[in-house]
């Protein structure tokens, strides 16, 4: 049986792994990481080709801090739906390890009234319709790996 609270301990990372390789902050490189975005495929801001993709990802990877609070490239692969933008509402590591994750839901009603203003400041003229788009994804990989694919 494993104990949840992990207690400090020598080559222990805080996500549970043993390890030589742990930093000073306690965690060892790559650990597990969690995101809870608010992602919409770039198709609905009228990104439809990979030339107005890669237009868009050399001028926001220069913008963004890839923090909570900024639209950032989704990290996951761009299966099915092409490319995908997110803002990110919570980016936190290390988080407990033990399994990915992949949720992924449609906003309320009440949200999608919550989250226009920031979308629309991001992107001008974002209407409510569009964040019929906007789906909430949290998951959780093992950052040395791709993220999982969730929309
Ligand atoms: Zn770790």
């Amino acid at each position: 049986m494993r104990l949840k609270a992990v207690p400090v301990r020598k080559n222990i990372c805080a996500c549970g792994m043993r390890t030589e390789s742990i930093n000073k902050g306690g965690v060892h490189m790559s650990c597990w990481r969690e995101q809870h975005v608010l992602r919409m495929p770039a198709t609905t801001i009228g990104i439809n080709t990979k030339d107005e993709w890669n237009a868009f990802y050399s001028k926001i990877k220069e913008e963004t801090d890839w923090g909570a609070g900024s639209f950032a490239p989704a990290l996951c692969s761009y299966a099915e739906n092409g490319p995908m933008i997110d803002y990110i509402l919570v980016d936190s590591a290390p988080v407990e390890g033990g399994g990915f994750k992949m949720k992924a839901r449609l906003l309320w009603y009440n949200e999608e009234e919550e989250y226009l203003p920031i979308f629309q400041k991001e992107f001008p003229g974002f209407t409510l319709e569009q964040m019929d788009e906007v789906h909430y994804c949290e998951y959780k990989w093992y950052d040395a790996t791709e993220a999982p694919y969730c929309y």
